[in-house]
């Protein structure tokens, strides 16, 4: 019996280990592991559980109806998840166990340990790397050593991706059938313990159906003007697929297969090798949370950035999470973020930037909030963003870098739409007022006064780095 093992890659398109399971005639069965202690202990968001137990329900739906039994089964934990494993392979006579791989420490450490027992009792496992493009160990400097700086590791994912001309992964030989799902109250139960406003649930559709028409949707109708609106949170110009890449309802391979012939099309060809090139930012911060595993436990990538002192201040703190800093584009991003479980990449950099350098708060207090709110939440991508804002990163942003609230407010949301979206008390302000309402305070009385003046944070980080490299 061979078996595939489904973890953050819920689809039955573009899943290797699937396709390879499937063509050998031997009989397959599926399983999913629920692990709802260690999404406790990563504070994984009520969203984004719910997205992936959605999808989870669809895959069962699909197996079956292929013919592939999907089994679920509660772990608890990862080392539970383990013991679930190794006692559901002997009860059902598995001989091998055809899987995904994941990269960062805890699912490293899990995957060794079922390595170590499996094998031991003679099953076979066979890894792929369909969670990425360019797997994280393939690319090296000429020195051997891994890439950390993203221009230079995007050269060689250009060169390793043209040589490779990858093609779609075969469709599996499906038994035909009807399979079982077993363990479908299993998810019910989970999603029944789920508090999930209907601001998240309206706007996110779960399951691979939905994320591959989103993508013919985005690919047709926005993947040509990608680079030009990008940046502009009022518009819908970016593809909004990060959930789905995040639990695997969709490949990244059929992402980039996808937008690689608008590649050919000179209209197209800037908005598509924009949009490929955050798909290898998504494969360069996985390849750097692999490469470097004191990550995943909370340590900053430039080691003298431990040393700085951040503040403790709990009101700041607070005013951040709740989208009353007094600045319109950081507030209105802040709710968008805890109303709808989702942030435009260009405010996740600002408001991660605020909290690191404007109130100089932690960037893993701010990693944790996003975590606990994010539909889309993925540690690697999540910790990459976190720590390229605070400065503490690879290839980060310098830290005498500090966005200017303001003027990120007019170059990005210069009517304001955006913000009036989010931020009802400014939503009747003119197009200058909506971006400095400290200015004409008679007219936004509802709308909080700033709670740090955006002069002299730039010393005051730049001084503040300085002292911790001196005593590094
Ligand atoms: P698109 O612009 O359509 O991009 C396509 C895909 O490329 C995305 O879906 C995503 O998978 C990937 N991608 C895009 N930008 C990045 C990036 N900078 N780094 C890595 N992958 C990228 N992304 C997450 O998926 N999960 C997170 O938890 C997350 N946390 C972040 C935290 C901070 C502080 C910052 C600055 C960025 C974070 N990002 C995260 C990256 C990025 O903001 C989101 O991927 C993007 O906003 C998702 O929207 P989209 O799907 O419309 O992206």
């Amino acid at each position: 019996m061979r078996l595939v093992w489904f973890r953050n890659d819920l689809r039955c398109h573009g899943h290797t280990p699937l396709t390879q399971a499937l063509a050998g005639g031997d009989a397959v069965t599926a399983l999913h592991i629920l692990c709802p202690d260690q999404w406790d202990a990563h504070g994984v968001a009520p969203a984004r559980r719910w997205f992936v137990l959605h999808s989870l329900l669809e895959l069962g739906e699909s197996l079956a109806a292929r013919g592939v039994d999907l089994h679920v089964l509660d772990g608890g934990d990862f080392d539970g998840s383990v013991t679930a494993l190794e006692h559901f392979v002997a009860e059902q006579g598995v001989t091998e166990v055809f899987c995904n791989r994941e990269y960062p420490l805890n699912e490293l450490n899990r995957d060794r340990a079922v390595a170590r027992r499996l094998e031991a009792q003679g099953v076979r496992i066979h890894g792929f790397d369909d969670g990425v493009l360019v797997p994280p160990r393939a690319l090296h400097t000429g020195k051997g050593t891994p890439y950390t700086v993203f221009t230079a590791y995007k050269k060689r994912w250009d060169v390793w991706m043209d040589d490779l001309q990858p093609e779609a992964v075969p469709a599996p030989d499906w038994p035909g059938g009807q399979g079982r799902f077993v363990g479908r109250d299993r998810v019910e139960r989970a999603l029944e313990t789920l508090s999930v406003p209907d601001s998240v649930t309206a706007l996110w559709h779960p399951g691979e159906d939905a994320a591959r028409g989103q993508l013919k949707d985005f690919v047709e109708q926005h993947l040509g003007d990608y680079k030009a609106r990008r940046d502009f949170p009022a518009e819908p110009g970016t593809s909004g697929l990060s959930a789905a890449l995040s639990a695997g309802t969709l490949a990244p391979l059929d992402a980039y297969l996808a937008a690689r012939p608008a590649l050919q099309d000179a209209k197209a060809r800037e908005g598509a090798a924009t949009w490929i090139g955050e798909l290898a930012w998504r494969d360069f911060y996985r390849q750097i949370m692999h490469r470097f595993p004191s990550l995943a436990t909370g340590a900053p990538f430039r080691p003298e950035t431990a040393l700085l002192q951040w503040s403790d201040n709990e009101e700041h703190f607070q005013a951040w999470c709740e989208g009353r800093t007094g600045y319109p584009l950081v507030d209105a991003a802040m709710r968008q973020l805890v109303q709808t479980g989702w942030m435009h990449n260009r405010l996740r950099m600002l408001t991660a930037m605020f909290l690191t350098k404007h109130l100089f708060i932690d960037w893993r207090k701010g990693e944790r909030f996003f975590m606990a709110h994010l539909v889309d939440g993925d540690f690697a991508a999540n910790n990459g963003g976190w720590q390229w804002s605070a400065s503490t990163g690879t290839d980060a942003a310098p830290y005498f870098r500090v966005f200017s609230p303001v003027r990120q407010s007019h170059r990005f949301d210069p009517q304001g739409r955006f913000i009036a979206r989010y931020v009802p008390e400014l939503a009747t302000a003119d197009d200058k007022t909506i971006h400095e309402p400290w200015k004409q305070p008679l007219m936004t009385p509802d709308y909080p006064t700033t709670i740090v003046a955006h002069q002299g944070v730039k010393q005051r980080v730049e001084s503040a780095f300085r002292a911790a490299r001196d005593a590094w």
